[in-house]
């Protein structure tokens, strides 16, 4: 087939699972003031295209990380793409915030809690989303978009599976449905069902301003593997996946939401008397 059609097919089953997953789980209305968690990757890249395409109403938002030349190549990338769409970026330092970058804090944070205890990406995770909230808040925004894609969500559901946790999956939905706060920015994940490979197609095909290497600091050997074993299967095993995460999310809502607290160190929603980053810098003193 010829690169140009293939091409456009691609470009229109993607807008298409965007658009359904967006009216599907009502992630967002043109009212919505939304803050895309921009990291200069092709997922997060492209739902800010896609979102802005779509005429939604969104601003960019990225973490300096302070990962040596990866960050420089990624904070490159994302001003780029908001100077090509037209739309505000806010950044946000991890030195000048957060005392360290972020590499760094969590060796640290590992170092302290015992060898082997915390995984690289669950450390960086926690973090991340405390940011994201408390900045997007701060900002007035009403949605922070994520670039999460279904190669990500279908590793999580197996990785909860083999935990023994599923009802973790409830984090794990298009839309964060588990803390209904005054506080609490809801997070949407629009490529929720968008396969990681056509992600990849898209913006080489698009020529989008992305850093395409892996962050020097993603290292999560589980979850590798759990990728690898994946990436054996065919694409339409992967999203059967999703499929059986479908029926298990819609029985996992009717869960009666635990009560939410406010952290008694920085003020954030939390479940128990200190939020997760919060518990997590304390091992960093
Ligand atoms: P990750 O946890 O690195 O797989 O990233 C998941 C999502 O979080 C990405 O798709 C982005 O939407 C967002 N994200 C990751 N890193 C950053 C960053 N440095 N700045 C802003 N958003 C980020
Ligand atoms: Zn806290």
């Amino acid at each position: 087939m010829a690169n140009g059609k293939a091409n456009r097919m691609l470009e229109a089953k993607i807008e298409r699972k965007v658009k359904e997953t967006i009216d599907r789980y009502s992630l967002c209305s043109k009212k919505d003031r939304i803050l895309v968690a921009l990291s200069g990757g092709k997922d997060s890249t492209t739902v800010a295209y896609l979102l802005h395409k779509f005429g939604y109403n969104i601003e960019g938002f990225h973490i300096d990380l302070k990962i040596g030349e990866y960050s420089e190549k990624c904070l490159k990338a994302v001003k780029e793409l908001c100077k090509m769409l037209n739309i505000k970026l806010h950044l946000y330092d991890m030195k000048t915030q957060m005392g360290s970058g972020m590499c760094y804090l969590r060796s640290a944070i590992q170092e302290a809690s015992g060898k082997g205890k915390l995984k690289n990406c669950a450390v960086c995770g926690v973090i991340k989303k405390w940011i994201f909230n408390r900045e997007a808040r701060k900002l007035g925004m009403t949605k922070i978009a994520t670039g999460h894609n279904l190669d990500d969500e279908a590793q999580t559901f197996l990785i909860n599976i083999f935990k023994g946790s599923p009802q973790l999956s409830l984090n794990s939905g298009p839309i964060s449905k588990n803390v209904s706060d005054k506080k609490f920015i809801p997070r949407i994940k629009p490529l929720f069902y968008v396969l990681e490979n056509d992600i990849r197609e898209y913006t080489k095909s698009k020529n989008l301003p992305v850093v395409y290497d892996k962050c020097p600091c993603s290292f999560d050997s589980y979850r590798i593997q759990v990728r690898e074993f994946l990436n054996t299967l065919e694409e339409k095993d992967k999203e059967k996946i999703i499929k059986n995460f479908e029926k298990l999310y819609s029985k996992l809502k009717i869960i009666k939401n635990p009560q939410i607290k406010y952290c008694s160190k920085c003020g954030e929603p939390a479940r128990k008397e200190l939020c997760k980053k919060c518990e997590l810098l304390i091992l960093n003193r």
